[in-house]
């Protein structure tokens, strides 16, 4: 039954499994483990917290682990991977030890939160009747929902006003949400409400301020009424690719990538900041050389939320033309984006020579800040891909992946975006004039603004108000 390996409970995969047509394929020796079933697969690899379900990316609870040819997974971390196996919901009861598969009820409950002047209001819907348990301990409120599982799409969200400062999910066994209590907060009221269910929570500051002369006499003026949170989407940092002596790729006109990448990304953090609100950094400003680690780390500096970095590819096939997007993994797509990686990268994110065999390479690159952030940026790169095929009118060359070392050190989501082939005639002129070089902003900005609101949607956040057109 359930084994524990650090903090973590697992499963032996054996066990799990329904007997009914899963197919296991392990391969010891390359450290993976495939699971198949009616034509989908799921791959799991030895001290990996990835999986791949069906080609994406989804990340565990815990790594995968092998221990003598015994595959163990992570108990938090079943239902995510075979859910999508069996074609059917998958729930494991901890408390039960037990593995239901089909129609099992899993409560779906989303958090919104409401600032106005002297409350806050935090509003937990569920998508049926859970026990919520409430609690006030010192500096912060905390409710519980005894349950199994339940599907939280809200991770946590910083509020103004001073009287709730934080909304948290934090987890755990007892699905615990936390509320961190500000400086004004003077009392609590819960309750719940029916159709659906919902727990309300209502935080009222102080209002000893306000004098008995009914003078306004608040020492600090009371936040101004103002909507939710609108996103924690807020700081982009935009990385001009080359620069100085490093002068990237150059067309057969003369035109130089470093250019190109400076003239695009100081357009995009004007349309960034105009259009969609967004507070935008470059990590160079002018023709000069940046290493490939200090970009990333100015990204991380500025706590940024998303890192694009702006490239124009090379190719020594004449006629390879139109726009591609990357995200990282260590196994590039294929020995294009291979070449490509290491001719935009420098140095290659592991050494080969010094790492034992071809699977563990990879657990190196996971080990890195860009591992939590892959699925989020496969599905940024997917956002900006979209729109560039749809505004340059070029082929799709689609959403890659490859070992860049730039994205290797990024703790957000990061993407490398390829805007056009440089070396192709016709591209180079396109690339180097401000018309195209606008329009792949703009294409960039509208790719942006969908992920901002599927990243809001996932977050159970109100849409933000677009900001004009871009
Ligand atoms: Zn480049």
């Amino acid at each position: 039954m359930p084994v524990i390996r650090g903090d973590a409970e697992y499963l032996p995969l054996e066990q799990v499994l329904p007997s009914v047509g899963v197919r296991i394929h392990s391969d010891a020796a390359g450290g993976a483990v495939t699971l198949s079933c009616q034509g989908r697969e799921v791959a799991l690899y030895n001290k990996k917290s990835l999986a791949s379900v069906g080609g994406d990316l989804r990340l565990l609870s815990a790594p995968a682990l092998l221990e003598d040819g015994r595959w163990l997974v992570p108990a938090d971390s079943v239902s995510r991977m075979l859910g999508p196996l069996l074609g059917a919901p998958v729930e494991y009861r901890k408390a039960s030890r037990v593995l239901v598969v089909g129609n099992v009820s899993v409560p779906k409950v989303s958090v919104n939160a409401y600032v106005s002047g002297d409350s806050v209001r935090v509003v937990l819907e569920s998508s049926e009747k859970v026990p919520f348990r409430v609690l006030q301990e010192e500096g912060r409120v905390t409710v519980s929902i005894a349950r199994d599982l339940v599907d939280v799409g809200f991770q946590q969200e910083r509020l103004t006003g001073g009287i709730v400062d934080l909304v948290r999910f934090v987890g755990g066994k007892e699905n615990l949400f936390a509320m961190s209590l500000g400086k004004r907060f003077q009392q609590l009221k819960a309750f719940e409400q029916d159709g659906p269910p919902r727990l309300v929570l209502e935080f009222q500051a102080s209002t000893a301020t306000a004098s008995k002369g009914g003078a306004p006499a608040a020492a600090a003026a009371p936040a101004p009424p103002r909507a939710p949170e609108e996103s924690s989407l807020r700081t982009v940092v935009i990385d001009p690719g080359h620069g100085g002596a490093e002068v990237g790729a150059k067309g057969p006109g003369g035109t130089l990538e470093k250019d190109v990448t400076l003239g695009i990304a100081r357009k995009l953090r004007a349309s960034l900041t105009s259009n969609l609100g967004l507070q935008v950094f470059l990590t160079r400003d002018g023709d000069v050389e940046v290493s490939l680690d200090e970009r990333t780390a100015i990204a991380n500096n500025y706590k940024a939320d998303l890192f694009v970095s702006i490239h124009a590819n090379a190719s020594r096939s004449h006629g390879a033309s139109g726009s591609e997007v990357y995200f990282l993994a260590y196994q590039a797509t294929d020995d294009e984006s291979r070449r490509l990686a290491q001719e935009e990268g420098g140095v290659p994110p592991v050494d080969p020579s010094t790492a034992p065999a071809g699977s563990d390479l990879a657990l190196i690159l996971w080990d890195m800040a860009q591992a939590e952030h892959l699925e989020e940026s496969s599905s940024l790169a997917s956002r900006l891909q979209e729109e560039l095929a749809v505004a340059t009118g070029h082929e799709t060359r689609g959403v890659k992946q490859a070992p860049f070392r730039v994205l290797v050190g990024a703790a957000m989501p990061a993407v490398l975006v390829e805007v056009a082939f440089i070396s192709h005639p016709e591209e180079e002129k396109l690339l180097g004039s401000d018309e195209y070089q606008l329009k792949v902003v703009a294409a960039l900005t509208r790719g942006i603004r969908k992920y901002q609101s599927e990243w809001q949607r996932r977050a159970g956040l109100p849409a933000t108000a677009s900001r004009g057109g871009s």
